[in-house]
């Protein structure tokens, strides 16, 4: 039998309500902030993400799926969204008509990581990106959108985390100081950060090992190190989530580990999910558009992991599960006939009915009936045809009433079939 891909899953009808639920809040919230939806590319040029993730990233090192295509061209499944939304911003000029954009954008991401429970090698992101502002007023509103999002899914038990990174003016100094320390410490980091401290040693900060955490327990907080304008704009980010009402922590380890982060750098942590306990993370990539060969325009996003939220949001999965309105419950080819003409014109009316197309006895179809809960059924046998009313039964309440089998059947099952019918 042939399998699905390590690290790969089917969401299955009955899962899959859910993650539509959790995308239609996600859209509705977008749209309300003014985010346009933008679809971009499975596959890019690997070149895209060399160049923007980093070559000093686990991701671009050893996650990525990367591979010529017919002509030798190597191509990447996409390990993140912003890379192609940066490309698609500056390929298509979207500045010269108006360089403030709001995205957001839905889909499945590529990482060849250790499969591990919330940890897939296509898992889904909900992406949100703002191009052209740097007012810290819109750091607040995206963690402040993240935080509504999750208050809207019924999701506890998560924390805002926030840092600076500062910016290439400040950070030096400070990768200066860290440097230093890593040196001292050289004997308790593991192979990938003794690797790291000279590629890329912020990236250090935020390793999982617990030596290596236990060793940066004590490195210089970035935040000592920010130039004014960077300190102002994060007391400011601060200063308006309080106002928002967002309660946030300062985390001094949260990192991302290239030269085109700046300033606010946040994560959404739960204790829900066990060792992977980041549910969404974001922050300001002011460098980006320039290091793509696009004008310097300051941007900033989130990413949310869809199947982490999948497993905590506190929604009740049955809740949304679709199942029929009515079942055609009908007996012998001639009613059959008339019950498959009717599902049609339901369906045409937008009202989901069923029926046994195989036409099987009664007991078979009510027992299917029982088994799609359909709110009602409606049964028509030669009985019933030759008395010209069908029964309607509704399910729940057990209670029938005949429906003429006429011209105006259709409008008459919808008349008592509509929800305030129940
Ligand atoms: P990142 O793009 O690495 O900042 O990831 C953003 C979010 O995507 C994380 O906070 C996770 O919730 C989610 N995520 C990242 N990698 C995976 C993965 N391999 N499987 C499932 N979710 C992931």
């Amino acid at each position: 039998m042939i399998q699905l891909i390590r690290g790969f899953k089917d969401i299955l009808p009955g899962e899959v309500e859910l993650w539509q639920e959790i995308e239609r809040i996600s859209r509705e919230l977008f749209e309300t902030f003014g985010f346009k939806e933008i679809r971009i590319p499975i596959m890019e040029n690997t070149e895209l993400f060399a160049r923007s993730i980093g070559e000093h990233t686990d991701i671009v090192e050893k996650e990525m799926y990367t591979f010529p295509d017919r002509k030798g061209d190597l191509i990447t499944l996409r390990p993140e969204a912003t890379a192609s939304v940066v490309r698609s911003y500056i390929q298509h000029k979207m500045y010269a008509v108006d360089p403030v954009r709001k995205f957001y954008t839905i889909g499945p991401m590529f990482r060849r990581e250790r499969p591990q429970k919330g940890r897939y090698r296509q898992f889904y992101q909900i992406n949100a990106e703002v191009i052209g502002v740097d007012a810290p007023y819109v750091d607040a509103q995206l963690i402040f959108i993240l935080a509504t999002l999750l208050d809207r899914l019924k999701i506890s038990d998560v924390a805002v985390h926030i840092n600076s990174l500062g910016c290439p003016e400040c950070r030096p100094a400070f990768r200066k100081a860290l440097t230093a320390l890593l040196e001292d410490k050289k004997e308790d980091l593991c192979a990938d950060c003794l690797r790291r401290s000279s590629t890329n040693p912020l990236r250090v900060l935020d390793c999982k090992v617990p030596a290596c955490r236990e060793a940066m327990a004590d490195a210089p907080p970035l935040l000592d190190y920010l130039c004014d304008g960077c300190a102002n704009h994060f007391a400011s980010v601060q200063r308006t989530l309080n106002g928002l009402g967002v309660p946030f922590v300062i985390d001094k380890q949260l990192v991302r580990g290239l030269d085109y982060y700046t300033r606010t750098t946040f994560e959404i942590q739960t204790g829900a999910l066990g060792a992977q306990s980041a549910v969404a993370g974001g922050g300001r990539y002011d460098g980006l558009i320039k290091m793509l060969d696009g004008p310097d325009m300051p941007a900033i996003g989130f990413a949310i992991g869809f199947d982490r939220l999948v497993e905590i949001v506190g929604l009740k999965q049955v809740d949304f599960e679709k199942t029929p309105r009515l079942f055609i419950a009908a007996l012998g080819e001639d009613c059959a006939e008339k019950a498959f003409d009717w599902v049609c014109r339901l369906g045409l009316a937008g009202i989901h009915a069923e029926m046994d197309m195989a036409v099987r006895s009664l007991k078979s179809q009510m027992k299917q009936a029982d088994r799609s809960r359909a709110a009602f059924v409606l049964i028509i046998g030669e009985s019933e045809l030759a008395s010209g009313n069908a029964i309607l039964r509704n399910m729940r309440t057990k209670a029938q009433s005949p429906i003429a089998i006429d011209a105006n059947t259709v409008k008459n099952v919808i008349a008592h079939i509509r929800p305030h019918a129940t």
